[in-house]
């Protein structure tokens, strides 16, 4: 993994603003003029290059964000989205069609699972729902219309890690497409290096980094990219979950600081787990030995970038969880809301909020807790002050 620097890739793209600006100039337009009826022909033929038809397709300023997060992720090309489910639906409505079959990982993103659970099979495509750690489970759950293998590098909110190479083999031998949600672990993972077809970013999350707005991305080959952007066909051109280039010049302004940010967050989060499982506390996060996939997390990650910024705390029962979760706010340690990647603290009861749409019996099965807190942890400066006036409100609420 040494010899890849997404950090370093992402620098090395320069970019002239139309009048020497240090920043790309932002397009803001819906349609462009050809300078003949022939050449707009061509364009929307796709024969014509560097000519912009209309900006639900493409703009320049979306080009650019797109163009860097390909670069960071290793991959061809990429497609920005309205949202990271903008990108999800577009991507799985690219790859599978009516009498497809989809296996997931059942630990994914509450939004994700609900569009393979109930919205996917009035189209006729089904989901297996497996443990996505139990590579043998993942195997025999492949049937004859099997598409696609999908899962998150890191896993919401349990913080399982998918063993994306092996994955990558299972995915190849039965010809299918390994599609990965790499959300949680931006730059820590480069899926596409250990063998995704198609990689995915919510960039409401750390990549933009300051809860300011939803974003999306699709990375993969030109190929795919341009089928999903196909005119006549493309799932993403035609249902048009297109992001607004004002929003893209904006989110590629913040993309810049991502190296920086990635590693106070794993840095900060490093600190708490290793805290808080001395103090006897229930908690999940990679970067600990108690954690079942350490090992195999540390051969996936470019190490720099650390473990990432989120960590599963389990205080037992919801009613403990929230009173934790509000004594916290209180005193100014973070906000009580769902999303992550914030320069602040963020920290929800997953069961009850971001992972509701699972329904109460198979979050049991998966082990999820009712109690279990999801912390998304910020930048703060001294975290060891942090620690301290959090210990304080768990004394205070009988969890330690
Ligand atoms: C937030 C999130 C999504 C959905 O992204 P939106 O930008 O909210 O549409 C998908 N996957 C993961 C892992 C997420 O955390």
């Amino acid at each position: 993994m040494k010899d890849f620097n997404a950090a370093n890739h992402i620098q090395d793209l320069q970019y002239f603003g139309e009048f020497g600006g240090v920043n790309p100039s932002i397009s803001d337009s819906s349609t462009y003029t050809f300078l003949s009826a022939k050449k707009m022909f061509d364009t929307f033929e796709g024969n014509a290059v560097g000519c912009y038809l209309y900006s639900r397709h493409s703009s320049p300023s979306n080009l650019y964000l797109a163009q860097a997060l390909a670069k960071m992720e290793g991959t061809e090309s990429a497609n920005v989205t309205a949202s990271g489910m903008g990108a999800i639906t577009s991507t799985i409505l690219q790859l599978c069609k009516s009498g497809d079959h989809i296996i997931s990982s059942r630990t994914i993103y509450g939004g994700t699972y609900a569009f393979m659970k109930n919205f996917l099979p009035d189209f006729k495509i089904e989901t297996s729902f497996v443990d996505i750690t139990d590579l043998q489970k993942v195997e025999s759950a492949i049937n004859e219309n099997t598409k696609v293998i999908y899962c998150e590098s890191v896993s919401n909110p349990l913080l399982e890690v998918a063993d994306l190479r092996e994955l990558s083999r299972i995915a190849k031998k039965h010809d299918l497409k390994l599609v990965v949600d790499n959300t949680f672990s931006p730059l820590s993972v480069s899926p596409q290096l250990l063998g995704a077809d198609v990689t995915i970013h919510s960039l409401t999350k750390f990549i933009n980094g300051s809860s300011d707005t939803v974003g999306g991305v699709y990375c993969g080959t030109q190929e795919f990219i341009d089928a999903t952007k196909n005119v006549n066909s493309g799932a993403c051109m035609l249902l048009g979950p297109t992001m607004d280039s004002l929003r893209a010049a904006s989110v590629l302004k913040n993309l810049r600081t991502l190296h920086i940010r990635m590693k106070k967050h794993s840095e900060n989060a490093q600190f708490l787990a290793e805290k808080w499982e001395h103090d006897g506390l229930k908690v999940k996060y990679p970067g600990l030995k108690s954690h079942p996939q350490h090992e195999l997390y540390k051969t996936m990650i470019h190490q720099e970038y650390g473990f990432g910024g989120l960590i599963a705390l389990d205080v037992e029962t919801v009613e403990k969880a929230n009173e934790l979760m509000e004594l916290m706010q209180n005193e100014n340690l973070g906000y009580l809301a769902v999303s992550l990647g914030f320069y602040k603290t963020l920290f929800s009861a997953s069961g009850t909020s971001t992972s509701s749409e699972i329904p109460e019996d198979e979050q049991k099965e998966m082990g999820l807790s009712p109690g279990l807190i999801r912390f998304s942890i910020g930048l703060d400066h001294d975290i060891e002050r942090t620690y301290q006036k959090m210990k304080m409100c768990m004394e205070k609420v009988g969890v330690l």
